[in-house]
């Protein structure tokens, strides 16, 4: 149902402060029917929630070739429970939290939210009660938005080695290729696993994110500075080499190989 009075705006792009509210009207209908897609942050914040490791909440619950939860009959999600709503909600992926906003990048640069388009049997209703900041912070994103923001940065920074590299068409195309499943499964698995053992047990989940990431960035050639790296500036076979590994460190980086051996809870 939307409010005649505040009929919900898809596409509407709005900032932290813009006054707006949204209440869930527990109808499920934003559960099914939909990409429900995961960051590796999701994924360990379900595994902590659930009390199982990263890779057993992989296998379990999230699609073997794509970065999306699984869903069952009728498309419903697969922590749905007909008559009982959400299974996991304490530890509910960004997108679920955020929804009925999308997260975007602005082509002026800076982070926006936009409305997306209600389901038509929706119970939610829109209103005017808040601001977007508010709803945020009732829905706990902070966490899961400053995880997106390190994603963010981390792909910021692929994409400029790749830009350098001359392997940018490459980069877009494989990362473009592993959110649709054209890719097919990654073994996020044994290469995770090896570079993260090291490391644990982490504190929490967004400190599991940052050592994820940290480890990358030298596989990628991320922490070399342009100035020092002559094999990317005046070697062509130098620079081939660094654009293959940037690319496959990207897709590591969206990916939900999050050190799938262990959870913050079983280290
Ligand atoms: S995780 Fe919970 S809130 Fe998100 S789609 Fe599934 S049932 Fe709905």
């Amino acid at each position: 149902m939307t409010d005649p009075t505040h009929p919900a705006q898809p596409g509407r792009r709005m900032q932290p402060e813009t006054p707006w509210s949204y209440a869930c009207g527990r109808c499920g209908n934003c559960c099914r029917d939909k990409d429900f897609i995961l960051t590796p942050y999701d994924v360990a914040r379900l595994a902590q929630g659930l009390g199982l490791s990263t890779s057993q909440t992989m296998a379990r619950y999230v699609d073997p070739s794509r970065p999306t939860l699984k869903t069952g009959p009728d498309a419903w999600c697969v922590f749905f429970e007909p008559g009982q709503g959400c299974q996991v909600r304490q530890s509910r992926p960004a997108i679920c939290r955020l929804y009925p906003l999308g997260r975007t990048v602005a082509s002026e640069g800076g982070i926006v939210f936009e409305e997306a388009e209600p389901h038509p049997e929706t119970k939610g209703r829109y209103g005017m009660a808040g601001t977007v900041a508010d709803y945020l912070q009732s829905q706990e994103l902070g966490p899961y938005l400053e995880a997106l923001s390190l994603i963010g940065a981390f792909l910021d920074d692929c994409f400029a080695v790749a830009d350098r590299a001359g392997v940018l068409d490459q980069l877009d195309a494989a990362v473009f290729a592993y959110w649709t499943g054209e890719a097919g499964p990654v073994p996020f698995n044994i290469l995770g696993q090896d570079l993260l053992a090291a490391r644990t047990p982490f504190a929490s989940p967004l400190d599991q994110l940052k050592a994820h990431l940290e480890a990358l960035r030298p596989l990628c050639g991320l922490d070399v500075p342009p100035r020092d790296q002559p094999a990317l500036r005046d070697d062509p076979e130098g620079r081939a080499k660094i654009g293959r590994l940037v690319v496959t460190g990207a897709v590591f980086g969206v990916g939900l190989g999050l050190s799938p051996g262990f959870s913050a809870l079983q280290p």
